[in-house]
């Protein structure tokens, strides 16, 4: 049998999931969202950008709100109401302070107990480039982690420290230890993933029901062998 995945820790309210572009919660990791949001837990999504830059026959102009719309309506349908932008550059955004900065004042703000973000090590699966989006965000977030409790640094934000980040989880690795089953949340999870219309259809002339259900449930019946057999989304988990 494939080597298999701890349970996610269960003992949490609140979370907040912290990513670069709308869509990247999507592709996998809103089925687990729905899952949670199901069981009463809470969860923010924070996107560092619009995704302006994201769909190549629509001008940026047009195409952030036509993306905030579309990750607005996904959200929705697993069950997170809160959706904030930080209007970074999309395709462009540094890592640095300025970025630490933004997502440690939405930490001391929200105050999760968990924190998700998505995959930024230099590959996906190893043969596939990484986005430097993606490699910033993913970092800085789990810096932020720790910079939002210690209270002599970024002190102009607007809320208190806090240093009750327990675990930031990391979807969308290559080396997960931890998984949840998503069997109450994985129909939503696919629907979320429909809710992006706009950017799927310029993506791929497949039909985007059929694109996102083959994505999100190959995801999930991949990660089921490492996980008792039971359909899940995988994570690497960093406790703090
Ligand atoms: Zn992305």
């Amino acid at each position: 049998m494939a080597e298999q995945l701890a349970p996610m820790p269960g003992d949490w309210r609140r979370a907040l999931a912290v990513v670069a572009h709308p869509d990247d919660l999507e592709y996998g990791c809103a089925a687990a969202v729905a899952t949670w949001t199901g069981e009463g837990r809470e969860v923010t999504y924070l996107l560092a950008t619009r995704g302006e830059a994201g769909i190549d026959t629509l001008e940026p102009a047009q195409a952030g709100p036509v993306r905030e719309r579309e990750q607005r309506a996904s959200a929705a349908v697993v069950g997170v109401t809160s959706v904030e932008f930080l209007d970074h550059a999309d395709g462009v955004i540094e890592y640095g302070t300025a970025l630490r900065r933004d997502l440690t004042a939405a930490i001391r703000r929200h105050r999760p107990e968990l924190v998700i973000t998505l995959n930024f090590d230099d590959t996906w699966d190893g043969t596939v480039w990484n986005t430097p989006d993606h490699r910033a965000v993913g970092r800085a977030t789990l810096d932020a982690a720790g910079d939002a409790g210690n209270r002599w640094i970024f002190r102009d934000t607007d809320a208190e420290p806090w240093d009750g980040v327990r675990w930031v989880a990391v979807a969308g690795t290559d080396s997960p230890t931890h998984a949840v089953d998503v069997t109450d949340g994985l129909e939503a999870g696919v629907r979320s993933l429909i809710e992006h219309r706009a950017y799927i259809e310029a993506l791929t002339d497949e039909d985007p029901e059929t694109y996102a259900r083959t994505f999100v449930e190959d995801t999930v019946r991949q990660a089921a062998k490492h996980f008792n057999g039971d359909p899940a989304v995988t994570f690497r988990l960093y406790p703090r």
